[in-house]
């Protein structure tokens, strides 16, 4: 827990309290004598064992593909840039993608080898503590469709006319490899090159588009750390649109042509619903926005891939509400464990609720009070799941999303709207690029309130049952 606290805290700062906090803590050892030994082959996240790994910090994800959706062959080159976090003859990066025929730890060829999740590269030269290195996988095939606890897909999902790219919680491995949690943020640039025609919709601001031999290389660049988690290049036949908020965050979105008419109503309010949101959060925190809605009926869901939302069919106006709130809480404001998932669904539910108000919509305090909320019989199987630990199953089922924004209503309730909306600033902006746990928030909470608040969150947060008091 320490040690993934202080990786999101250092990602935060920026690398330089990174690389000066080293010596301190490598102290022990002899003076200039390495002590090498293998990263881990995880972060311990019970809920997603094998996500992540020790003994370095992900910087940047350069990732270079040529992908063919008629033969659903991809061809890619992916360069990790990283920083030794302790002297390393061995580490393991996170992947489940197609075969790879080369993989390079700086200049010089490494071993590897695959064990399911595990991709486990022996470095020659070792690795120092503190030493920036990258890995270049050269990898092609076919990347999966990867299914999760609660039988949702996700990972590399083909569509008619191409590919439809989530990645919660565990899907990037499916065609990138890398450190798949989100304790470890990097910025990405990806170069996707698909038939001319197609367009590849990724993360961040587009740098060029340029088509040579009938095959057109996007090149997009996030340039603020995300969570492998949020990734995507999802590919297609698409009407994009700019546009730019009224503050001037550049907006790019892409629109299936088949959902064009019955998604225009929503996707006209993007810059509204990010003003809005600004105006209670915090300034967004990326330097651009936009969606991506596509026809993937499998998939069925919406994920707030970041600054690109990715919606499965034409999205209401509340699920775009929804996943933009995810922007700040979520993708800039990210998880330390799974299990915190309220933390992301509760807040983007409670934004929603708020969006619903505001745009002449039930109150907070109706939806509050509905039969899908605090309107549930004390009998509901509902109250018996515990809001800051559901399961791997029913982390996306609906008491994290529901529950969790009951919380924050009664919260709101107890604190007043003063400090409430003082809170949900701080943790935006304090917490920016970083990550959180919810031990986090129950100390800002009392700290803007000046409130014990143990009971509160307890009954709320812990507890089973419907809360009667708090
Ligand atoms: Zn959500």
């Amino acid at each position: 827990m320490r040690s993934r606290s202080l990786r999101g805290a250092v990602v935060a700062a920026g690398l330089s309290v990174l690389v000066g906090a080293q010596p301190a803590l490598a102290a022990p050892a002899g003076h200039g004598e390495p002590r090498y030994s293998a990263g881990a082959p995880s972060v311990g996240d019970p809920y997603f064992p094998d996500e992540g790994n020790g003994g370095f910090d992900v910087l940047h994800y350069d990732v270079a593909f040529d992908y063919e959706p008629a033969t659903r062959h991809m061809v890619a080159t992916t360069t990790i840039t990283a920083l030794a976090t302790q002297d390393l003859d061995r580490f393991d990066l996170d992947f489940r993608g197609p075969e790879i025929s080369a993989l390079l730890v700086g200049k010089h060829p490494a071993s590897f080898r695959r064990d399911g999740q595990e991709l486990v590269v022996t470095p020659r030269p070792k690795l120092k503590s503190g030493e920036q290195f990258t890995v270049v996988v050269k990898y092609a095939g076919t990347p999966p469709v990867i299914t999760d606890p609660d039988e949702s897909i996700e990972g590399w999902v083909p569509t008619d006319d191409g590919v439809f790219v989530p990645g919660e919680p565990q899907g990037s491995p499916a065609w990138l490899p890398g450190s798949d949690h989100p304790t470890d943020k990097a910025t990405f640039t990806f170069h996707a090159t698909v038939p001319e025609g197609l367009t590849a919709v990724g993360n961040g601001q587009l740098l060029s588009q340029k088509t040579v031999g009938g095959r057109t290389t996007f090149v997009w660049d996030s340039t603020e750390p995300m969570a492998t988690y949020l990734a995507t290049v999802t590919i297609g036949k698409f009407q994009v649109a700019r546009s730019a908020t009224p503050s001037g965050i550049p907006i790019y979105t892409a629109v299936d042509p088949q959902l064009a008419s019955q998604s225009a109503a929503t996707v006209a309010r993007i810059p509204d619903i990010i003003e809005y949101f600004g105006s209670l959060f915090g300034p967004y925190p990326f330097a651009s926005a936009g969606a991506i809605i596509d026809r993937a009926p499998d998939v069925g869901y919406a994920l707030e891939s970041q600054t690109k939302p990715i919606f499965s069919s034409s999205p209401s106006l509340n699920t775009m509400a929804h996943e933009i709130a995810h922007q700040w809480y979520g993708d800039s404001v990210s998880l330390s464990r799974w299990s915190d998932i309220w933390l992301n669904e509760g807040f983007a539910t409670y934004a929603q609720w708020m969006w619903t108000e505001h745009n002449g919509g039930a109150t907070t305090q109706q939806t509050f009070n509905s039969a899908s909320n605090y309107g549930r019989a004390a009998t509901s199987a509902f109250w018996q799941t515990v809001t800051t630990d559901p399961g791997p199953v029913d982390m996306f089922g609906s008491v994290p999303y529901n529950r969790g924004a009951m919380t924050l209503h009664a919260l709101r309730g107890k604190i007043g709207d003063t400090a409430f909306f003082q809170l949900l600033k701080q943790w935006a902006t304090a917490h920016r690029y970083g990550n959180v746990s919810t031990a986090d928030f129950i100390g800002e909470a009392q700290s803007v309130s000046g409130m014990d608040l143990t009971n509160f969150f307890d009954v709320w947060l812990v507890q089973k049952g419907k809360p009667a008091t708090w």
